[in-house]
C-alpha cells in the first residue's frame, strides 16, 4: 500500500487566524495563553483537514509561531547572550526579541537579521552563532508537539530542520566557521532524537534543503559525519528530506548516509529520477516529491503517475511514499474558500488541501484501488480545458514576441551619447536629487482605498481624494527643492497587485495568503494566461502630476522580473517566456508615458537578484532573459528619455556585470545601511552610468543628520565622478510616516546643497 505523507503545512490557518492572534498578543491584547490555545487549535484543525484530505502520515513540529529556524535556534539554545536574560525570564517574549526586537520597558534589542528562504518568498530569521558556542536542549517542543497530535487521535512524522542544514543557514558573528560546531550541535541532536523514539515515533523527517545547493567538501564531509554520528544513537528512522532542486553532484553522498528513507524533489527535478533510483540502497524508502509545494496549479497526474509507477517498480511498493514536493508551506491553505473565482480558472487550481487531495488519487490509482480512474479522468479534463482555452492562449501575443528582433532589446545610442542629450533636456544640477517613488500611504490613504473597494467611496470621489493627496506631494517636493520628482503612487496598493489587476492573464484570490515572514503574508497574483495590457496603466496619474509642475515628473514602473518573481507563475511554459509577456507590455507603456511627455521613467526591479537559480552553473541563463526582458521594456523610447531602475536589499558583487548591462541611464540602488559598502562593486567595476547610492534609510523612523548623509555622498563621490551621483533614499517612502520623511528630505535636498557648494568651492 503506498502512503501519501505531507513535509509541512501552511501554519497561518485558512484565514490568517495565527497571524491575527499574533498581532492582538504582540499588541498586549491577548495573554500568552490565549496564543497558545489559538496556536494548539490550529494545529489540531490542519492535521484533521490533512487527514479529511487523503494523507495518510502527517508532520508535526512543522508549525512554527514565527519561523522554524528561529525555532531549531531555540530549541538548541543557542541564543544570543543578548536575549538570554529575557528568554530565562518569560521564554516566549524571549523567542519574539530574536524575532522582531523589542523596545519597551527599558529593553532596548534588535531582531535577528531575516534572509530568504532558498528561493522562495518566506523569509527566516538567520541563527547567530560564534567560536564559543554551546547547545543544549531548551524546552521540548518537537516532543510536546508530536505528544499533541497523539492526544488528539493523530499518530505523526515530527519535522527537525536537519543538524548542517541549520548550520549552513546561520551566521557567525565572530567570522568563525560555522560547521566547526558540528561536533557540538550533534550530541543534543541525538538527546533529541532519542526522546523523539522514546515518545514512540516511527519516523522522523529531517530536512537537509542545503543538499540541492553547491557545497564544498568541507560541506560534503560535514554530511557524513552528523549522518554517521546520529546512526549510533537509539532513534526513529530517519527521513532525509531534500527540495528545490535536483541532488546533482552531491547524490553519491547522500547515497552513503546512514539514514532509512530520502525525500527528492521531483517536480523541480524530475529528470534526477533515474540517478536516485540508480544511487539509492535497495531496501530504503523514497519518498517521490510529485505535487508541486512551490506553486498552485493543478498536477499532471498522468505524468506523475509514470514516475510514481517507475519509482515503484525499482524500490517496491511498501517502499515509495508519495509526497508534495517539498513543505506546503509556500502555497495558500484551501481553494474551496475562494468563492468568487470563476469555475474554469478554479478548476485548473489546487492549493495546500487540493494538492493533498491529489497525491490520495496518485496513491490510490499506483495501488490500484477502484474508484481511482474517475478523479483521473476529471483532472486529465481540467489540464485539456486548460491547455485549449483561449483565456490562456492570445495568439497575437505569440506573434508579438516572435517579431522582437535584438535591436528591440537595445536602446538607441550608447549612453555616452544619451547622456548628453538628456543634460540639455533636463539641465539638472550635479548631484540631481529624487525619491524613489512611494510617499507615506498614511491612515487615510488606505482608508479611502478600502471605502472606495468596499463601494462606500464613489470612483469619482476617490479619483478627487488621490489627485488632492498627489497634488499635496508635488507641492512639497517643489517647495524642499527636489530636482526630479514623483507622483506619490497612492493609487497603488501594491507594487506587482496594482499592474497584475490592470494586465489580462492575471487572477486574484481573496484569501489566497502565503507567509512571507511571521505574522506577514503575501497574496500573490495568479498569472494564468498570456499577458496583454488593454490599456495604458499609470499614464493618466503620470500625466496628472506633471501638469502641476515644471519641473520633471519621473514615471514609475515595476519591472517584469519583479512582476514574475512575485506571483504564482504558469507551468505550462518557461518563467523566461512569461517575463517576456510582461516586458512587451511593460514597454509599451513606457512608450506611451514618453508619448504623453513623461521625460524619466523608473522601472523599479528589487526582485531581480532574488531570482537567480540556487546552483551557481544555472545563474547566467536566468541573466541573460531577465536582463535582456528588463531592456525589453527600456529600449523603446528615444535616447533622450531618461530611464531609472532601482533595486533593494541586493548583494551586487556577483552579479555586477548584469546590472550594467541593464544599460538603465540612472541606478538607485540600497546603500545607507552598510554605510556605502554595496558600493563597492560599482566602483571596481568602473560603472559607467548615472547611480544614487540610498543615503537615507527608510526602513528605519530615524532621520539622518545632514552631516551623516554628506559624510555619506562624500564617500560615493571619492569613488564615484560627480556626474555620476544621484542623491536619493535607499527605497520608497510608503511605510514611513509623514513627519520623518519631510524632515528627512530636507535634509537631503541640504546635503546636495552642500555637496555642490564644495563643488563650486573646488573649481
Ligand atoms: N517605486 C517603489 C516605491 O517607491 C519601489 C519599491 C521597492 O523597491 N520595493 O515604493
Ligand atoms: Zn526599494
Amino acid at each position: 500500500m503506498t502512503s501519501v505523507t505531507n513535509l509541512g503545512f501552511p501554519r497561518i490557518g485558512p484565514r490568517r487566524e495565527l497571524k491575527h492572534a499574533l498581532e492582538r498578543y504582540w499588541k498586549g491584547e491577548d495573554s500568552a495563553d490565549t496564543l497558545q490555545a489559538t496556536a494548539a487549535a490550529l494545529r489540531a484543525q490542519h492535521w484533521q483537514l490533512q487527514r479529511q484530505a487523503g494523507a495518510d502520515v502527517l508532520p508535526s513540529n512543522d508549525f512554527s509561531l514565527y519561523d522554524h529556524v528561529l525555532d531549531t535556534a531555540f530549541l538548541f539554545d543557542a541564543l544570543p547572550q543578548r536575549y538570554r536574560a529575557l528568554a530565562d525570564a518569560d521564554p516566549l517574549a524571549g523567542y519574539f526579541a530574536m524575532a522582531r526586537g523589542v523596545q519597551t520597558g527599558g529593553i532596548d534589542l534588535r531582531a535577528l537579521e531575516m534572509t530568504k528562504w532558498f528561493d522562495t518568498n518566506y523569509h527566516y530569521i538567520v541563527p547567530e552563532l560564534h567560536a564559543g558556542q554551546e547547545f543544549a536542549l531548551r524546552g521540548d517542543k518537537p516532543v510536546a508537539q508530536f505528544l499533541e497530535a497523539r492526544a488528539a487521535g493523530f499518530d505523526t512524522r515530527p519535522v527537525l530542520l536537519g543538524p548542517v542544514s541549520f548550520l549552513l543557514l546561520s551566521k557567525t558573528t565572530d567570522g568563525s566557521d560555522r560547521l566547526a560546531l558540528l561536533e557540538r550541535l550533534l550530541p543534543v541532536y541525538a538527546q533529541l532524537l532519542e526522546r523523539l523514539h522514546a515518545a514512540g515515533a516511527a519516523w522522523v523527517q529531517i530536512d537537509e534543503p542545503t543538499l540541492v545547493l553547491d557545497l564544498d567538501e568541507a560541506a560534503k564531509a560535514a554530511f557524513a559525519r552528523a549522518y554517521a554520528f546520529l546512526a549510533q544513537a537509539p532513534r526513529s528512522r530517519l527521513l532525509l528530506t531534500t527540495y528545490f532542486g535536483a541532488l546533482g553532484d552531491n547524490l553519491d553522498l547522500v547515497a552513503r548516509l546512514q539514514v532509512e528513507g530520502l525525500h527528492v524533489d521531483l517536480v523541480r527535478a524530475p529528470e534526477q529520477l533515474d540517478a536516485v533510483l540508480q544511487a539509492w540502497p535497495k531496501g530504503r524508502v523514497l519518498s517521490a516529491g510529485l505535487v508541486n509545494g512551490r506553486n498552485v496549479w493543478r498536477t499532471n497526474l498522468d505524468n506523475a503517475l509514470t514516475l510514481a509507477r517507475y519509482a515503484q517498480g525499482h524500490v517496491g511498493a511498501d517502499n515509495l511514499w508519495l509526497a508534495p514536493s517539498c513543505a506546503l508551506l509556500h502555497v495558500p491553505v484551501d481553494l474551496e474558500q475562494e468563492k468568487a473565482l470563476d469555475a474554469e480558472l478554479k478548476s485548473w487550481l489546487s492549493f495546500a488541501r487540493q494538492k493533498l487531495g491529489e497525491l490520495r488519487v496518485l496513491a490510490d490509482a499506483l495501488d490500484g484501488r477502484e474508484g481511482a480512474e474517475g478523479p483521473l479522468a476529471q483532472q486529465r479534463a481540467r489540464l485539456e480545458s486548460r491547455r485549449q482555452s483561449a483565456r490562456v492562449h492570445r495568439p497575437e501575443v505569440a506573434r508579438r514576441l516572435a517579431t522582437l528582433s535584438e535591436a528591440d532589446s537595445r536602446r538607441a545610442s550608447p549612453y555616452a551619447q544619451r547622456r548628453v542629450l538628456q543634460e540639455q533636456a533636463f539641465g539638472l544640477p550635479v548631484y540631481p536629487t529624487t525619491t524613489i517613488g512611494s510617499f507615506p500611504q498614511t491612515q487615510q490613504v488606505r482608508q479611502a482605498r478600502a471605502q472606495h473597494k468596499a463601494g462606500k467611496l464613489s470612483d469619482a470621489d476617490y479619483e478627487t481624494f488621490l489627485e488632492a493627496e498627489t497634488e499635496r506631494c508635488v507641492r512639497f517636493q517643489e517647495r524642499i527643492g527636489l530636482d526630479v520628482l514623483v507622483h506619490g503612487e497612492y493609487e497603488r496598493n501594491d507594487m506587482v497587485e496594482y499592474f497584475g489587476e490592470q494586465l489580462d492573464g492575471f487572477a486574484f484570490t481573496k484569501l489566497g495568503w502565503v507567509q512571507s515572514y511571521g505574522s506577514r503574508c503575501v497574496k500573490p497574483p495568479i498569472i494564468f494566461g498570456d499577458v496583454v495590457r488593454p490599456k495604458p496603466m499609470t499614464v493618466r496619474w503620470s500625466r496628472y502630476a506633471q501638469s502641476l509642475t515644471q519641473r520633471p515628473m519621473k514615471g514609475m514602473l515595476t519591472g517584469p522580473v519583479t512582476v514574475l518573481q512575485w506571483s504564482f507563475v504558469r507551468d505550462d511554459q518557461a518563467r523566461s517566456e512569461t517575463c517576456r509577456q510582461i516586458a512587451l507590455a511593460l514597454r509599451d507603456e513606457v512608450n506611451d508615458l514618453e508619448a504623453a511627455g513623461i521625460g524619466i521613467i523608473q522601472i523599479d526591479e528589487p526582485a531581480i537578484r532574488e531570482g537567480l537559480p540556487l546552483r551557481r552553473d544555472a545563474w547566467s541563463d536566468y541573466l541573460n532573459w531577465a536582463i535582456e526582458a528588463f531592456r525589453i521594456c527600456a529600449s523603446g523610447v528615444g535616447d533622450a528619455t531618461q530611464i531609472h531602475t532601482h533595486m533593494c536589499y541586493s548583494e551586487f558583487n556577483d552579479i555586477i556585470d548584469a546590472v550594467a548591462a541593464m544599460d538603465a541611464d540612472v541606478i538607485s540602488i540600497e546603500t545607507s545601511r552598510s554605510r556605502m559598502e554595496l558600493l563597492d562593486a560599482f566602483v571596481r567595476f568602473r560603472y559607467p552610468n548615472g547611480i544614487g547610492p540610498g543615503v537615507y534609510d527608510i526602513h528605519s523612523p530615524r532621520v539622518p543628520s545632514v552631516e551623516e548623509m554628506v559624510e555619506l555622498l562624500r564617500k560615493a563621490r571619492a569613488v564615484l565622478s560627480p556626474e555620476q551621483l544621484w542623491v536619493n533614499p535607499d527605497c520608497g517612502l510608503k511605510t514611513r510616516g509623514w513627519d520623518e520623511t519631510r524632515h528627512a528630505l530636507e535634509q537631503m535636498v541640504e546635503a546636495a546643497r552642500r555637496l555642490r557648494a564644495d563643488l563650486a568651492q573646488a573649481a
